[in-house]
């Protein structure tokens, strides 16, 4: 279990130090699939959860109650697109929503598509252990890269 150190979380609240908010997070592109109008969507390498994409808010806040009444419908919408380029591209049995954020004080929601098979159906994914995870072979992720790009280009 993590230790609570209070004044690093008010720090990384605050947006220091914050890896959502710092340049090279903004200089890279190799996952992303979209720069949506709430933030970017990057896809995650994960072979068991084929098409696991996180949607970055815009600027850094920490809470969904942060954001303006209209900043919550567009990210919505947002969350659905995303949502919808994943199951046109993957064809998941279900899609997982998820905001945490007590390790990356920085709004984002995960997608996870969800299979019969992935390991760890009925449970959420944050229980299998780091060292299960495993890549995808860098052509298909590349592939399923481009290929959300272009359905949420055209949606
Ligand atoms: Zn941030």
């Amino acid at each position: 279990m993590l230790m609570f150190d209070r004044r690093d979380w008010e720090m990384r609240v605050a947006g220091a130090g914050c890896s959502v908010c710092s340049p090279t997070f903004a200089a890279t592109d190799q996952g992303r699939v979209a720069l949506l109008p709430s933030g970017p969507a990057v896809l995650q390498d994960d072979a068991a959860f084929r098409g696991y994409c996180i949607l970055y808010f815009r600027r850094h806040v920490v809470e969904l109650t942060e954001l303006t009444a209209a900043e919550r419908h567009i990210l919505a919408d947002d969350l659905a697109r995303l949502a919808a380029a994943v199951q046109a591209c993957c064809r998941p049995t279900k899609l997982n929503y998820a905001s945490l954020g007590n390790e990356v004080p920085h709004l984002h929601w995960h997608v996870i598509p969800r299979y019969p098979d992935d390991g760890w159906w009925g449970r959420p994914i944050w229980l299998r252990p780091a060292c299960e995870k495993r890549p995808l072979p860098p052509a298909e992720y590349a592939h399923l890269r481009d290929q959300l790009r272009r359905v949420l280009e055209t949606s």
